[in-house]
């Protein structure tokens, strides 16, 4: 089956009008290279702000994981305030923290400016699987409330869980109000219609194989794809986990993780809202979690798992079927429509790697499958970066982060025993 037909969002989203691959030699002040959220979100800043954009991508835009993604936005990083604080002390913590909160207005901005029809539902839960967890989500909105004057957050008891969502599985909750779900695809799409309609110059099918990155402030970078090139002056590399090793310095920093979600078949309005009575979206706390939510068409989508090995597309569906019915043994009966993976871009340390490659060369990547939100804030940052303020990028960009354990060749076998660590502790 195709990557189109698996792919509930790919199947089911009006075609977007395609855009030509490159050809030829195109001058523009920025070239971009990737078409997800990160890449697009630049690319639209960029342009508003008067400079000329060639944006390049190897396949089309949303094919990475902007167009698989659960479609979670979040509040905060994948790493978690606490362990950011260790990572670049309180005051830089603060200011990503803000940052972050910002990305949300953003998106929300973005949608309500750009008429971007993508199935906005506010309200997000993060759900404990055993009583460990309780402890740690009541500290989570104590802190959120007291530290960050966050109070769109409030615990959930076991008992009202229990109205919300139709499993046994929970213990208590974490509800944001602030926090919701979308179709990341239909979003995506929607910034590429917005970007292009502003002036940016979209190049599909246009796989970059060589970089020539310029190494002083006046110089030139070359992005070669198959029949083109773009010179420009300022260069973003916004590919994520689908780059590859086309940049080593960056490949060395991050492991591609394959995680997969399923959708269910069409179940009826009754049946899909009483799964979660909310319609909010839903994650556990787990660190192999499983994250669901509710489509507008009445279906449940259901994410989870992940693979160190490589991604396995063949049997995720059976394998997405049975973490479905674990948590809602009433769906047993439930055909499974659509299964699909893709790979989040995870750093040691969780949190989004950001920088240079040379004074006008920038890179986004590192979001570690919570990048729905930051994606889109983080264009931002490189867009003022670029008009001369880079002040908040520079506080990501100095973010430390260590080469992924095992180098090259042992980054794998090294990344499965983390895992291995991380389903046992999972499990106590
Ligand atoms: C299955 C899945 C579920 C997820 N669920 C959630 C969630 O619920 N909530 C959340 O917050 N986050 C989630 N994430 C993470 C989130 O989707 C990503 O962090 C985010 O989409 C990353 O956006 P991006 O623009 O950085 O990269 P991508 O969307 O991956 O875009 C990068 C693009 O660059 C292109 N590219 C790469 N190399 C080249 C090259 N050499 N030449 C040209 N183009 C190139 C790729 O084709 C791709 O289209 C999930 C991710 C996956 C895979």
């Amino acid at each position: 089956m195709s990557d189109a037909a698996r792919n509930y969002y790919f199947a089911t989203a009006l075609p977007p009008p395609p855009h030509a691959p490159l050809a030829g030699e195109v001058r523009a002040d920025v070239c971009i290279v990737g078409g997800g959220i990160a890449g697009l979100s630049a690319a639209l800043h960029l342009v508003e702000r008067g400079f000329t954009v060639a944006l390049l991508e190897a396949k089309h835009l949303g094919f990475g994981g902007s167009g698989r993604s659960g479609g979670q936005t979040i509040f905060g990083y994948a790493s978690g305030q606490e362990k950011l604080k260790k990572v670049v002390g309180d005051a830089d913590a603060r200011k990503m923290w803000d940052v972050a909160l910002e990305g949300m207005q953003l998106q929300q901005q973005l949608i309500a400016r750009h008429g971007i029809d993508c199935d906005y539902v506010a309200g997000h839960m993060h759900v404990g699987v055993k009583p460990r967890h309780d402890a740690e989500l009541a500290a989570e909105v104590e802190t959120l409330h007291e530290e960050y004057g966050y109070s769109t957050v409030r615990t959930v008891s076991h008992e009202e869980l229990r109205t919300l969502i139709a499993s046994d599985r929970y213990t208590t909750g974490l509800y944001d109000s602030a926090s919701g779900h979308l179709n990341p695809y239909k979003y995506t799409l929607g910034l590429g219609a917005a970007a292009a309609r502003a002036g940016v110059r979209i190049f599909e099918n246009s796989w970059v194989t060589k970089l020539d990155v310029a190494r002083d402030a006046d110089g030139e970078h070359v992005a070669h794809a198959a029949n083109g090139t773009v010179r420009a002056r300022h260069l973003l590399v916004a590919g994520g986990a689908l780059l590859g090793r086309l940049v080593p310095e960056l490949a060395r920093k991050l492991m591609a993780v394959g995680t997969y979600i399923a959708s269910t078949e069409v179940l009826g309005e009754r049946r899909a809202a009483s799964l979660i009575t909310n319609d909010a979206a839903v994650a556990d706390i787990n660190w192999v979690l499983d994250y669901f939510r509710r489509t507008p068409d009445h279906r449940l989508l259901f994410g989870g798992r992940v693979s160190y090995s490589g991604l396995d597309p063949f049997d995720s569906s059976r394998i997405m079927r049975g973490r479905i019915v674990r948590v809602f043994p009433q769906l047993a009966d439930v055909k499974i429509d659509y299964a699909w993976g893709g790979f989040v871009d995870i750093t040691p340390n969780r949190a989004p790697h950001f920088g240079r490659l040379a004074p006008n060369a920038y890179f986004l990547q590192g979001f570690s499958g919570h990048g729905m939100v930051i994606t889109g804030i983080a264009g931002k940052l490189v867009a003022e970066a670029i008009s001369g303020t880079a002040e908040r990028f520079d506080v990501f960009a100095r973010i430390p982060h260590r080469d992924f354990p095992g180098g090259a060749l042992f980054r794998r076998p090294a990344l499965v025993l983390a895992m291995l660590w991380f389903r046992l502790k999972d499990l106590l």
